[in-house]
Order: C-alpha cells, then structure tokens, then sequence
C-alpha cells in the first residue's frame, strides 16, 4: 500500500521517516514524489490541524495519507506558542529568530517547565481518519545548544536529561520524541490498513468535510 507523508517540513519527513520507515509494505510517498497543495493550518488545537491536512491531502490526492501538527508549550507563556510554534516570530517561519523571541520572553524566568506536543493523522480518501498524541516534557535551557534537530531542539531539555534534543544523534531524539509516541500509536492502525482497508472503522470520524485545501 501507498501512503502519502503529508508534510513539507524536511526535520518532521526525516523523522517520520526515521521511525515508521521500517514497517514492510507501506511504500511512502513524499513530497519527493507528489507535489503537496498547501493546506490551511486554520484550527485552534494541534489535533483539528493534524486532521484537517491529512484530510484534505488524503481526499486530493487519493492516498492514505499520514500527516501531523506539533509544537511547543512554554508554561510561563501560558502555554504559548502552541499551535502557533512554526510562525511564533513572523510568517516565514524562521526557527532562529523564533528561538531568540522565545528566550527574550523568558529573560529573567526561573520557571522553564515546556513540552512538545504532536497529534499525528492517519487519513483515508473515503474520509476515515485515526489520531494519537504524543507528548515530551523538558524545560528551556538558557541559550542554544547543539547542531541536531530542528526548530526549537536547540534550546529544548528533554525531563531526565541535560543536553538539549539539538544535541542527541537523530536516533536518540527518536528513541523518545513526541513525535515517536504519536507515530507509535498509529502503527497497528497503519498495519491492520495495509493488510485490509476495509477491516479498521475510524476513530475520528468518517466526514470527508474536515479541512480545505488553502
Ligand atoms: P507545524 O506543525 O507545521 O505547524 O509546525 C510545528 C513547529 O513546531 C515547527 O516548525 C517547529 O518550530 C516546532 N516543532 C515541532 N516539533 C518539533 C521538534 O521535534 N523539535 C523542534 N521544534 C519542533
């Protein structure tokens, strides 16, 4: 079976990757291979955006296809930047100015409790769509560290840890991501799929209506 990894983020492709990529007869499709249409990220919670582009991306291009929303929240900022993690310092979704607006707000801030969170999809074109979410606690280090990852690894210190996700090898990162509990959750999902579509009912819902192509 085909699916379709509905992401245009290279750190996140890399990681779905990394960590669904051994499962044995799912070909993955990647914006390698299909051009992705944009999908509005409209919704107020990571959950409605992870199943508004799956979904949408799932109905255009016939594919199943497995898409997700994730982002940072610091507790001091009253759980900001969450769903706004990618735009938090402008529209172009620059992850070094984004990461110089985050320890600016938290100057002087002795409370640096945050967690990543996904909510990964997994969508069918007849409108059927599963969800799990995945969550890492940590807390904000002081100034950037490491090379690795993406987004806001530099300065994200996994509970238990003192090196930053920025400073793990990638298969350490995805040893105990969020986006590893998400993606973990949906492999039975994606395996009973592949073996028989017909055989799995949704959990979400079955309303080919969720999203709209942007
Ligand atoms: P979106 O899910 O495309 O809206 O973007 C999520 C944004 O959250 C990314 O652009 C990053 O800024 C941030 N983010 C999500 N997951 C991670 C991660 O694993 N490490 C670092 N930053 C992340």
């Amino acid at each position: 079976m085909k699916v379709l990894i509905g992401t245009g983020n290279p750190g996140k492709l890399r990681e779905i990757q990394g960590i669904l990529g051994d499962i044995t007869g799912i070909a993955w499709l990647t914006p390698h291979e299909i051009q992705l249409p944009e999908v509005a990220e409209q919704g107020a919670t990571f959950e409605a955006n992870a199943v508004a582009k799956a979904g949408a991306l799932a109905r255009l291009t016939g594919y199943p296809t497995l898409a997700e929303d994730s982002g940072l929240e610091v507790d001091a900022l009253g759980r900001a930047p969450g769903v706004r993690s990618a735009r938090f310092a402008g529209e172009d979704k620059d992850p070094a100015a984004n990461n110089r607006r985050l320890l600016l707000l938290l100057a002087g801030t002795s409370d640096r409790r945050a967690r990543f969170r996904t909510v990964a999809a997994l969508a069918l074109p007849d409108g059927r769509v599963w969800t799990v979410e995945g969550v890492l606690e940590g807390r904000i280090a002081e100034a950037p560290r490491g090379s690795g990852g993406f987004g806001y690894d530099p300065l994200f210190i996994p509970e238990g840890e003192t090196r930053t996700l920025a400073e793990m090898s990638p298969e350490e990162k995805n040893r105990i991501s969020h986006r590893r509990q998400a993606l973990e959750g949906l492999r039975p999902i994606l395996l009973a799929v592949s073996r028989n579509p017909s055989s799995v009912t949704s959990d979400v819902g079955t309303d080919p209506g969720y999203g709209s192509p942007g």
